[in-house]
């Protein structure tokens, strides 16, 4: 049996322990999630039949604050991919200084079968099973694979009714009617873009010279793709779960979206109207769109997509993680050993929960911002974190990855220290 992505992500903390110097006591409690649920979720479908979905809510740490973390419909949602979202939020979380700990949520559909009606009933039905354990001052969700802000509003409205109080901070990611934060839809691609920006010149790379390849087409590839084209890098390839396209001097990312917004997905692009006459391009599989030789290399679809298996076939300069967890640890020492630079996940796709976190302070404020006011902040941090993680990791001489463990683990420990230690109760008195 393969290993378990929990176990493979504990070994990101494992290679970050011996960089830092806080307790055993902080390291052993962040090995284990504080809090998993599974629920069976009961929903009426449209022919009048009844099915049950599996739901699960695990809150990873919560000592820097509440749980903070998305929900994922998909078919392969589980227990074990559900425990290590909730390990790189707590993470990402302390990472970006957010005054939250890690959670993540799922549910193990295939979204796409199911009508807007049985999606409404079910994502109704997940908040009666596990309302109990989440709350503004608890656990907030947000939205990540197959769920977007009709999911998000149904959600709160849900808890609201549960709760008899509008409590607009349980979710973030909602509809701006119901109290969403505008920003708050391309924050993720917005976040990668900043990292990216402030990063690139120390590397000498100038965009119009710098090509990139991006797997998955999705809310956050595809607004990422726009952001770096417009800004003159050339997006030679980009992928959805059908396949990609490839073309040497830069595809047309506005029309590929517009195309994508309305048909089925990128497949229905290849040759078909509009979008084929204005650049050629050659079809491709997800595998050799990773195995392209380009600078950048952006997976923004799913976990585990760089493993043992296809790790050697990776011809990209740089490799920025925007899907959560998709390079293997074993991936990761070969991409090391072959000199390929790996932004993580942690610090690179962080954008969404940061925004996340200031559409939660507006809710509770009651003060709402501008588009500006959301977007230069969010640099701001994007900015100031990835200069840190950069410092640490040539201070000592290890890799951006390691270096964004021991920035979010001296954060972490710290906090966990602060609840007393070892050493603070065998030595003696507080004085
Ligand atoms: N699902 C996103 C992530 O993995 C956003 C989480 C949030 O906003 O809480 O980072």
């Amino acid at each position: 049996m393969s290993e378990s992505l929990l176990s493979d992500a504990g070994k990101r903390l494992q290679a970050a322990m011996k960089y830092v110097s806080i307790s055993e006591d902080a390291i052993e409690r962040l090995k284990y999630p504080k809090f998993s649920l599974n629920v069976s979720i009961p929903v009426r479908m449209d022919d009048g039949s009844l099915k049950i979905f599996q739901g699960y809510r695990v809150r990873y740490d919560d000592t820097r604050g509440p749980g903070k973390g998305g929900v994922r419909y998909h078919p392969n949602v589980s227990l074990d991919e559900v425990q290590s979202l909730a390990f790189w939020m707590t993470f990402k979380c302390a990472v970006l200084n957010l005054p939250f700990g890690g959670a993540k949520g799922g549910i193990t559909l295939n979204p796409k079968a199911l009508s807007k009606l049985e999606l409404e009933r079910l994502s109704r039905g997940y908040i009666d099973a596990i309302a109990d354990f989440i709350g503004p001052d608890v656990d907030i969700l947000a939205p990540d694979v197959y769920t977007n802000a009709m999911v998000m509003g149904w959600m709160m409205d849900q808890y609201s009714i549960i709760r008899r109080q509008i409590s607009p901070a349980v979710v973030t990611g909602k509809p701006l009617t119901m109290g969403g934060s505008v920003g708050r839809d391309g924050a993720t691609a917005a976040g990668a873009y900043f990292v990216i920006e402030s990063i690139l010149p120390k590397l000498d790379l100038i965009p119009q010279q710098t090509t990139v390849a991006i797997q998955g087409f999705g809310k956050v590839g595809s607004v990422l793709a726009e952001l770096l084209a417009i800004a003159g890098y050339k997006v030679v390839a980009v992928s959805d779960s059908q396949g990609g396209i490839y073309a040497k001097k830069g595809l047309d990312i506005p029309s590929i979206r517009q195309y994508k917004a309305s048909s089925q997905g990128i497949k229905a692009v290849y040759c078909e109207g509009s979008v084929c006459n204005i650049v050629e391009h050659e079809v491709l599989t997800n595998q050799e769109l990773l195995a392209l030789d380009v600078d950048i290399l952006i997976p923004a679809a799913l976990e585990n997509q760089i493993t043992e298996e296809n790790v050697d076939s990776i011809k990209a300069k740089y490799i920025f993680e925007v899907a959560n967890g998709p390079i293997t640890s074993a991936a990761d020492k070969v991409l090391e050993s072959k000199g390929i630079m790996v932004f993580p996940d942690i610090l690179a796709n962080a954008g969404g929960v940061t925004v996340s976190y200031f559409e939660w302070v507006q809710n509770r404020s009651g003060l709402y911002w501008t588009l500006e006011e959301v977007n230069q902040r969010l640099r701001q941090k994007m900015v100031e974190e990835s200069k840190q993680i950069w410092s640490i990791s040539q201070e000592l001489a290890i890799s951006l990855r390691t270096a964004a463990y021991v920035h979010a683990l001296n954060r972490l420990g710290e906090a966990l220290s602060a609840k007393g230690t070892r050493d603070y109760y065998i030595n003696g008195r507080v004085s």
